[in-house]
């Protein structure tokens, strides 16, 4: 996958309002513009001392000065002399010649004077100046997702506006002679179109673009036609038609109009039928048709790519891990992702299986929030066993 993501000509840029630029993907770099923080800020309320006076304890020292947050650098004090200490607040300027700050709790106030009654380590409770980070230094890169933090890094550089990549365009082509569109009523033996919505949806979350084609047929014209039209978007998601049946036309089409397949099959399951793959210069994806099957390997396989294409640096997938609430047996021989419950705080994650139905248990998959994955040499896993669950997409 990774070296496929390197080819990707990157995406266009554009400019963005700070906040509409919230999950979206920087494209440019944003560098410090001052130190950080910019002055030794005190992370406590309480007293700015000098360690060294607080050797005997309790010491009493000479309150100076009052500072607050905010506070210009003429109101501070010009330096803390010995015996000296400077009510200081949280997030306020500690004066020069102070080397620590003592929290309130340890000391009792008698007007201009305070009785300190623990001693500190020089250091402690001040956030030197430049600690976090230098005057011009990179602090976001090209490629970052942008999430409240790098939000919140951008604002604090002053930028309220940022360069972003463009949205990319995802094609969903669902297929299938059984499928009908959401709107209308089904045939006895007939089902409505689930994926392209469930794929949509998972493209809008990672922050692209869905383009909805109508669904095609199991028949080589109209599925060409419908193929060839979503080549136009950036790329190709398309579900169903890709196993073994007679009318599993979509590999067909796809070689008919020169496609490269970078592989076929994946030792999976949900999700074992499966075809990567670049035609006139566009990678598409077939996925299985089984709803769940469709979820899991976008996740597993298009997410990253789409990521890629998207400006994205590439990352690994993110597995959580989580205690086996009750044994598990399957058969060896495929990964499995299997829907599940995580549930229970810190250190206390237990996972369940979500008891679905096969690849087309929706209703199950809908009741869980995560995969349990089972790895393929595995035939029974003993409940309190550390499992990997991967989270189902996370919504930007
Ligand atoms: P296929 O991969 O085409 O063999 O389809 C596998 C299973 O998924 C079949 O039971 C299909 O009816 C079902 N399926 C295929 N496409 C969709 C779709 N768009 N929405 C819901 N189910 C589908
Ligand atoms: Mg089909």
């Amino acid at each position: 996958m990774e070296e496929h993501a390197g080819k990707l000509s990157a995406p266009g840029k554009e400019q963005l309002e700070l906040l509409a630029a919230a999950g979206r993907v920087l494209a440019e770099p944003v560098h410090a513009d001052r130190d950080f923080p910019p002055f030794p800020r005190a992370a406590r309320d309480g007293y700015a001392v000098r360690a060294a006076d607080l050797i005997q304890l309790p010491a009493e020292l000479d309150v100076v000065a009052e500072i607050r947050a905010g506070a210009a650098p003429e109101e501070l004090p010009e330096r803390l002399a010995a015996k000296q200490a400077a009510a200081i607040m949280t997030g306020a300027a500690c004066p020069p010649g102070a080397d620590a700050v003592v929290m309130v709790e340890y000391s009792r106030r008698h007007e201009e004077r305070v009785e300190i009654t623990r001693a500190v380590q020089p250091g402690e409770n001040i956030v030197p100046a430049g600690s976090e980070a230098k005057k011009d230094q990179l602090l976001l890169s090209p490629g970052t997702r942008l999430d409240e933090a790098a939000i919140a890094v951008a604002a604090s550089v002053g930028k309220s506006q940022l360069q972003v990549y463009r949205k990319r365009g995802i094609a969903v082509l669902a297929t299938g002679d059984e499928v009908v569109e959401v709107e209308t009523k089904p045939g006895p033996n007939q089902i409505r179109n689930s994926n392209s919505y469930s794929l949509a949806a998972q493209v809008q979350a990672i922050g692209a673009e869905p383009l909805l084609l109508p669904i095609a047929p199991d028949e080589p014209h109209r599925l060409r036609a419908l193929i060839e039209k979503g080549l136009q978007s950036d790329l190709l998601l398309l579900a169903g038609g890709v196993s073994m049946g007679k009318y599993d036309l979509v590999e067909q089409v796809l070689s008919e109009l020169g496609a490269e397949f970078f592989f076929t099959g994946a030792q999976i399951q949900p999700g074992r039928p499966l075809v990567f793959g670049r035609v006139r210069d566009k990678y598409f994806f077939g996925l299985p048709g089984n709803p769940v099957s469709t979820m899991v390997t976008f996740e597993l396989f298009a997410r990253p790519v789409i990521e890629a294409l998207m400006g994205l640096k590439p990352r690994p997938l993110a597995f959580l891990h989580a205690r086996l609430k009750s044994e598990v047996k399957t058969k060896t021989g495929l990964k499995r992702f299997l829907p599940a419950i995580v549930s229970g705080e810190f250190e206390n994650a237990q996972v369940e299986l979500a008891g679905w139905h096969g690849s087309g248990d929706i209703a199950a998959t809908a009741r869980s929030n995560c995969y349990l994955v089972i790895p393929e040499d595995r035939e029974r896993i003993a409940a309190g066993e550390w499992v990997a669950i991967l989270p189902k997409t996370i919504f930007y």
